[in-house]
């Protein structure tokens, strides 16, 4: 079987060398265990942290082992009763074809014609949204709501919910004129524009002449300074993300404003959704019908193929996608 590995650091930019496609035994399942054959996997933005050799909430990826991340698969094989031949299930070793998976670690889905959204809408992604937006930002009914990588995976879902939780306007950045259409013709955000036309505080002041109350962040930066500028008394942060500085070899020069927090009395917070799993259930009660009836729409955007997926990483960092970045495995 083929899997990709970490052949190299990135300083900066990841690059095709920081890759490795390789042979490798597909792997036998131990007692307890399954083997999956990868069908779709997931390509994340928190990946590019892990390809560096610091402590963080995860572990580093090795040299030379391959990459990790979350795929959903078929089980061709099975040393565990509970999950047999045949099941589909999500789980956290993708970009390899093979993988032998601890039963316990995989979550076993029905099958379906939408696999994707267990990666997707209904799977991390949306969770993260969802969490970040209700539980972390506390965003309530009537209030403005800023979201950064509005057209990206999670923004596009946070900025949904908050349309269909009742906020009084939605508004969302993105990198793209294409990007901006969408989120105003089929997403249904009030407003949105393009941080690459002008400075971002310029274009949320016009955006949000009245302000904003919260403020969802994936993107960190001068977007994180252009919404501490338009923050409202007591308005809420969620910091998501960071990604404008994923890449970068120097610290951040932004936000340079951090002091109005402290008059305006504001709330900035960050979180990791892995810690707000028991929120699932609740998630999936709420977001699975509007998924299911049309009302939240989640466009993805497939690679196909496992060795496309080091471009794939590339082009997510560089904003190729719109919604869900994933590499469908031959
Ligand atoms: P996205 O689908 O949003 O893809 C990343 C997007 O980031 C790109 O499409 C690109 O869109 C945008 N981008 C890249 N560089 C910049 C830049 N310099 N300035 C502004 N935008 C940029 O990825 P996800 O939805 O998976 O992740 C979104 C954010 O959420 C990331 O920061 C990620 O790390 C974070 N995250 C955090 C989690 C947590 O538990 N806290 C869990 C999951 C994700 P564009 O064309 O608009 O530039």
């Amino acid at each position: 079987m083929r899997e990709i590995r970490l052949a190299a650091r990135p300083n900066g930019w990841p690059t095709a060398e920081t890759f490795e496609i390789a042979e490798a035994p597909t792997p036998e399942p131990g007692p307890g265990q399954v083997l999956v054959r990868n069908l779709v996997m997931s390509v994340d933005p928190y990946m590019r942290g892990r390809m560096d050799d610091v402590k963080s909430y995860v572990p580093p990826f090795q040299l030379g082992a391959p990459l990790e991340g979350a795929a959903v698969g078929e089980v061709v094989a099975s040393e565990a009763p509970e999950v047999p031949v045949g099941a589909y299930v999500v789980h956290g070793l993708g970009w390899r074809e093979y993988a032998a998976v601890d039963a316990a670690r995989a979550r076993v889905v029905p099958a379906a014609d939408n696999l994707t959204a267990y990666l997707g809408v209904l799977g991390m992604t949306g969770l993260t949204a969802y969490v970040g937006l209700l539980d972390i930002a506390r965003f309530a009914e009537g209030e403005t709501v800023f979201v950064s990588g509005a057209a990206g995976a999670v923004g596009s879902v946070a900025g949904q919910i908050a349309r269909l939780r009742g906020a009084k306007r939605v508004i969302g950045s993105a990198g793209s004129a294409d990007k901006v259409r969408h989120l105003v013709d089929e997403l249904g955000f009030d407003a949105a524009f393009n941080y690459k036309d002008g400075p971002v505080r310029r274009q949320l002041r016009e955006a949000a002449p009245d302000g904003i109350d919260v403020y969802f962040d994936n993107v960190g930066g001068d977007h994180l300074e252009a919404a501490i500028g338009s923050l409202r008394k007591y308005g809420r942060v969620a910091l998501c993300g960071a990604i404008a500085a994923y890449n970068e070899t120097s610290a951040p020069s932004a936000p340079r404003n951090l002091g109005l927090a402290i008059g305006k009395e504001l709330t900035l917070r960050g979180f990791i959704v892995s810690n707000h799993n028991r929120r699932m259930p609740d998630f999936l009660a709420e977001v699975g019908p509007w998924v299911r009836d049309g009302r939240l729409k989640a466009r993805e955007t497939v690679v196909e193929g496992l060795e496309n997926a080091p471009a794939a990483f590339i082009g997510l960092l560089r904003g190729e996608n719109t919604g869900k970045m994933l590499v469908r495995l031959r």
